[in-house]
Parts: structure tokens; C-alpha cells; sequence
């Protein structure tokens, strides 16, 4: 035996890349294009020197206030952490230690069998249907806990709310996450069954709809019973998770309502007429409500299209997996960076 063998071995997640060149088109993590609001610039202005001396507020009280505030629950239901892969991570330890399996789509975010390899959490995965159609019922059999992102990764098709209850109605024993990190592009939060529901924990991010990923937010909101064990579980193994610049930052954008709600409306908007040109370009395209498209071509494979789009520096995102390797998911960018995808694409599709 070598120390190595004690090592805990896991698969990592893959995310997307980030390529350095200038001059690139970058359609493949789901970033928004557009800046955050100017508020946000603002209040970082007030970190630094004497602010940074200190540790943060481990309760990122700001923070939980400004959020419990805008969601219209109390403080004590909302828990925070450095994006939601860390609050989705924690709700993993906290909530899924059950000898039976957690249940999660076969495709869908593969960041959750990550976390269960690591946790040591069983788990199975359940079949999609037609169309990648996920259907509530296939989630009431028996099982330590669900987790289910709505709308879907990556096909970006949503549940409605009577669907999402189906599933947390069916479960009362054990803990339901739903992850609705697009959720702001056209979907509804399931968020209004929380006060019927105490199983139930939804998990949401500033990564997307508020053009934050760099500032690494995420929140939980759930009864007190849940927020309570999270804490628990969070206070046990590193109280000071969110810094001060993030915390600042992300009150300051929930002070800007009025351009996180024009920023997502444009983003619907250029995914529904790139739907479009997609459609013209004879791709089939899966009904998103994310900030990005789920896409296939009638004649010409993904990966070529990937592969061709990739020497154009335009990037995009392609999963050499079972039931999706003939897609790519494509970002919503400014109108003017979709612009040159289709103008690349008719190019590509010309010579293939
Ligand atoms: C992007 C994403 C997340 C994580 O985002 P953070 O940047 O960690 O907040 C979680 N779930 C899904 C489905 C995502 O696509």
C-alpha cells in the first residue's frame, strides 16, 4: 500500500473553458453579456483597505436581509455561500444522508453525480422521456432525496410550478432541491410553495441573471429547519465562505431591480429570435427558457459544427455524452455576438 491509495480519488466536474484570446466569441458557460448594474461598480468602490482588514460577517447578514427582503420571507430562511455549486454542494451534505438513493435526471446539470461521488451519497439516475421530457411521476418512487433543476441543463426546457409540486408533494420524507439558476429567462420560481412545503429548498444564483459569476453568489431558500441545518453544516467546516466585496456587491445589485428585470427581458428576446435564425438554418431546437439554446442540426453532426464554430474562435458548449452528443448549447450573447455565430454557421453548413 502507498499513501496514495488513502488519497479520495473523484471524477471532477468539467467546466466549460475560458479562453484568453482576444477577438473570441464566448458562447459556452452561460455567462450574461451584458455588465452587471453600475450599482454594483459602486459599492465595490467602498472595499478594500480598512474593510479588508477584518473577516466578514459569517452570516453575510447584508446580504440575507437584502435577499430575504426582496423574496419576502424572513432572514432565517435564506442561507448564502460562494455560488450556488457551494450552496448546492452543502445542500448535498446536509440534506442527502440517506442510505437510499437520491434521484436526478439522467442528463441534466453534471455537477450532482460529482458531489454525490464525493459525499459517498447513492443515487440514480432517472430516464428522460421523448424530447427530454422530465416527467414528475418517475420521481415518486423511493428515494433519500430529488434533485431537479428547472429549467432543465442543459435543454433548458422548464416544469411549471403544478409539476414541480407533484414531485415535492410526492416526497414528503425526504428533501427536494430544485435548482433554478435560469429561472429568470422565462421560467416560474417554485418559490411559492415554500410555506406549504417544508421539504422543499430552491436554490438560485447571481452567476446568470445578474451577471455575476465573477463575484461567486448563491443562496438557498428553504423553511428555518432547513436554513438551520445548512448553517450547521457550513459553521462545521468554514464560517467565513462569502468576502466582504461579494457580500457588498451582491446587495447593491438587489437594489437594482428595474435593470436586472430589462437585462433578462433582452436576453428572452435574443433567444427568440436566434430560435429563429436557428430554425432557418434548419437546426432543431428544444423549447429553453434559459439564457441559452439547446440545438441540433437536421444533416450536419454537433461536434463538426463545434469543431468548425471552435477554428472561427467562436465557442461553444458540446458534451461528448449518451443521448446528447448530436447538440450544442449556446449562450445568449448580445445580439451583435449572435450575429457573427449565424454568419459563421451559414458559412460552415455552405461547405459541409
Ligand atoms: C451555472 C449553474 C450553477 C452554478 O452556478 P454558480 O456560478 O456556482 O452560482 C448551478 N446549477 C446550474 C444548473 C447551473 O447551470
Amino acid at each position: 500500500m502507498s499513501y496514495q491509495d488513502y488519497f479520495r480519488k473523484v471524477t471532477p466536474y468539467v467546466p466549460g473553458e475560458q479562453p484568453k484570446e482576444d477577438d473570441i466569441v464566448k458562447l459556452n458557460t452561460n455567462e450574461n453579456p451584458y455588465p452587471p448594474s453600475p450599482k454594483v461598480a459602486s459599492a465595490l468602490k467602498n472595499v478594500g483597505g480598512a474593510q479588508s482588514r477584518k473577516y466578514p460577517d459569517p452570516t453575510a447578514a447584508l446580504l440575507r436581509d437584502a435577499l430575504a427582503e426582496r423574496y419576502g420571507v424572513r432572514s432565517s430562511q435564506v442561507f448564502v455561500g460562494v455560488g450556488s455549486d457551494d450552496v448546492l454542494g452543502m445542500c448535498f451534505l446536509t440534506f442527502f444522508n440517506s442510505e437510499r438513493p437520491i434521484l436526478f435526471p439522467e442528463v441534466t446539470y453534471s455537477f450532482y453525480p460529482v458531489w454525490a461521488e464525493l459525499f459517498r451519497i447513492p443515487y440514480r439516475t432517472v430516464a428522460l422521456r421523448e424530447g427530454f421530457r422530465i416527467v414528475p411521476e418517475d420521481y415518486l418512487t423511493e428515494n433519500g432525496g430529488v434533485v431537479i433543476a428547472n429549467p432543465n441543463a442543459p435543454t433548458g426546457i422548464a416544469l411549471s410550478v403544478s409539476e414541480i409540486e407533484t414531485i415535492v408533494a410526492g416526497n414528503p420524507d425526504s428533501v427536494v432541491i430544485v435548482d433554478e439558476a435560469y429561472v429568470d429567462f422565462g421560467a416560474v420560481s417554485c418559490q411559492c410553495l415554500l410555506n406549504k412545503y417544508p421539504n422543499l429548498a430552491v436554490v438560485q444564483t447571481f452567476s446568470k441573471s445578474r451577471s455575476m459569476a465573477g463575484m461567486r453568489i448563491g443562496y438557498c431558500i428553504a423553511g428555518e429547519p432547513l436554513i438551520a441545518a445548512l448553517q450547521n453544516v457550513k459553521y462545521s467546516y468554514n464560517s467565513y465562505t462569502m468576502n466582504e466585496a461579494s457580500i457588498l456587491a451582491g446587495k447593491a445589485a438587489l437594489e437594482d431591480e428595474a435593470y436586472f428585470v430589462e437585462c433578462c427581458k433582452r436576453i428572452a428576446e435574443t433567444r427568440e429570435w436566434a430560435r429563429q435564425e436557428f430554425e432557418k438554418l434548419s437546426f432543431v431546437c428544444t423549447d429553453s427558457k434559459a439564457n441559452f439554446l439547446f440545438v441540433s442540426h437536421r444533416s450536419v453532426p454537433a461536434k463538426r459544427i463545434f469543431e468548425a464554430l471552435r477554428e472561427r474562435k467562436i465557442f461553444v458548449r458540446y458534451f461528448a455524452q449518451p443521448h446528447i452528443d448530436n447538440y450544442l448549447r449556446v449562450t445568449i450573447g448580445t445580439r451583435a455576438e449572435m450575429e457573427r455565430l449565424f454568419s459563421a454557421l451559414r458559412g460552415i453548413l455552405a461547405e459541409a
